[in-house]
């Protein structure tokens, strides 16, 4: 180990996930690792803690420990850093254990990061939002038939619009880039006059063909049928046509393992071979009007940064809300696995908020190191307690004959399903 830790402690006992050979997201995960968790803001005091519990449980009932170590960003690194909230303790952590958790963080306000989380997948490299979106047996969703939603959405986290190349209206930045556009690249009449802000969109080779390979490889390893490029390509041709462009170029790497397709796979069925994947492109738009309509013909989804967000959010909508949707943010070898909602200042400290969405993300962080007994274990008490009726209040609240729960007491019923299914 070559980072000293300044204010938080390695535990005395467990081991380190080392990276594997044989691809990018390979990983060597011992029975008792070291893994970091961040609780977060707000509410994350409540959901992080049921979290581990939940974690711990599925863990030791297949015959694992993880042996957890706190580490801090946002308010609670404030106090114990002098001021910072995102300190080189935690960055080194979550680098040299690779597989990490976080609750949510609050945005700051004019502390010079945008967003800590976007900071910390920046910084990290971490650069698929990897968003699992299916249903839970007895969620409350406002569709008919919500468990035929069983998607996931692979969104690139670095690029794109939102990659905060952004010039505020009145300054002489924005002026310089309107000049240089309009009378050195020769762009007339695209901009109005007065005041204008102007944000760049950049889509790279590069960060689009590591994204894509990884939706592919994933789709590949957990045997789904098909991949979708999800794109506004027929008006941005050189960026959003340009994202598709480069994943038919990456798909054709893998040779017979797919089949580059602009039919879905339904259509195809009966010819498409076992083990194959079928890779399609949709414009983002019929897009969220397809996952609605024709829910259950997509499967693995990549999609550039800020379409990935809407569709990931209406994806959700669909299985139960963002109350409940799990995500994680993975890089080459490491992943920080945290769920979708914010810190919800309104709830601190009441016991009363959803684990669900926490521990969820802690499913996708189970599934990432190969623990998927542990992982199944988790969605089964889940279901299980849902099924029991005693939920939080936000399900509580759209259920009929349901009990509302705390969150103390939601997560013992989880953890007592998980130890006595084994
Ligand atoms: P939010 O914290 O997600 O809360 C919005 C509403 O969602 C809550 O009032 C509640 O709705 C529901 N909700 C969220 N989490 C829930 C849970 N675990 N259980 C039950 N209901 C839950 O969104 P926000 O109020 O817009 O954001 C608060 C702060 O969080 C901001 O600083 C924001 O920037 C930050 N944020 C962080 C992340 C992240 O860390 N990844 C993500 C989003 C936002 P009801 O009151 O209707 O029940």
């Amino acid at each position: 180990m070559s980072y000293k830790y300044e204010k938080v402690e390695v535990p005395s006992s467990g081991s380190r996930i080392e990276k594997g050979k044989d691809n990018a997201d390979d990983l060597i995960v011992p029975d008792d690792p070291i893994i970091p968790i961040i609780y977060g803001d707000g509410i994350g005091v409540d959901v992080g803690p049921a979290t581990q519990q939940v974690l711990q449980a599925a863990a030791e009932a297949t015959g694992r420990k993880i042996n957890w170590m706190e580490v801090h960003a946002g308010e609670s690194a404030s106090e114990l850093y002098d001021g910072n909230i995102l300190p080189e303790d935690t960055l080194a952590a979550i680098r040299e254990f690779r597989v990490a958790i976080k609750g949510p963080l609050t945005t700051p306000v004019g502390s010079g990061f945008r967003s800590l989380n976007v900071a910390l997948r920046k910084i990290l490299d971490l650069y698929a939002c990897v968003r699992p979106v299916y249903h839970l047996k007895g969620v409350p969703s406002p569709v008919k038939h919500p468990e035929k939603m069983d998607m996931v959405i692979f969104r690139e986290n670095t690029e794109d619009i939102y990659a905060g190349i952004e010039w505020e209206a009145g300054t002489p930045e924005v002026e310089k880039i309107k000049r240089f556009i309009e009378e050195e690249m020769g762009v007339k009449g695209a901009m109005h006059e007065g005041p204008i802000g102007i944000g760049i969109k950049p889509i790279t080779e590069f960060g689009t063909k590591r994204l894509v390979k990884k939706a592919i490889d994933y789709a590949i390893e957990r045997n789904r049928k098909s991949v979708t490029f999800v794109h506004k390509g027929n008006i941005m041709k050189y960026t959003e046509a340009a994202f598709a462009k480069w994943g038919y170029e990456l798909a054709e790497e893998y040779g017979d393992q797919i089949i580059a397709e602009n039919t879905l796979w339904e259509e195809r069925e009966g010819e498409v071979p076992e083990g194959s994947v079928v890779i399609n492109d949709r414009i983002a738009d019929n897009m969220l009007q397809q996952v609605l309509t024709r829910t259950d013909e997509y499967d693995v989804l990549a999609v550039p940064n800020l379409n990935g967000d809407y569709l990931s959010d209406a994806c959700a909508a669909q299985v139960g809300g963002l109350g409940i949707a799990p995500g994680a943010n993975i890089g080459d070898g490491m992943i920080l696995a945290e769920p979708t909602h914010g810190s919800a200042p309104k709830y601190v400290g009441q016991n009363k908020v959803n684990p669900t969405a926490m521990i969820l993300s802690g499913r996708i962080m189970l599934e990432y190191m190969g623990w998927h007994d542990a992982a199944d274990l988790v969605k089964d008490a889940i279901e299980a307690q849902i099924a029991s009726k005693e939920v939080t209040y936000d399900f509580e609240r759209q259920m009929t004959g349901a009990t509302k729960v705390s969150t103390t007491e939601y997560t013992e019923g989880i953890v007592k399903k998980i130890q006595d299914s084994v």
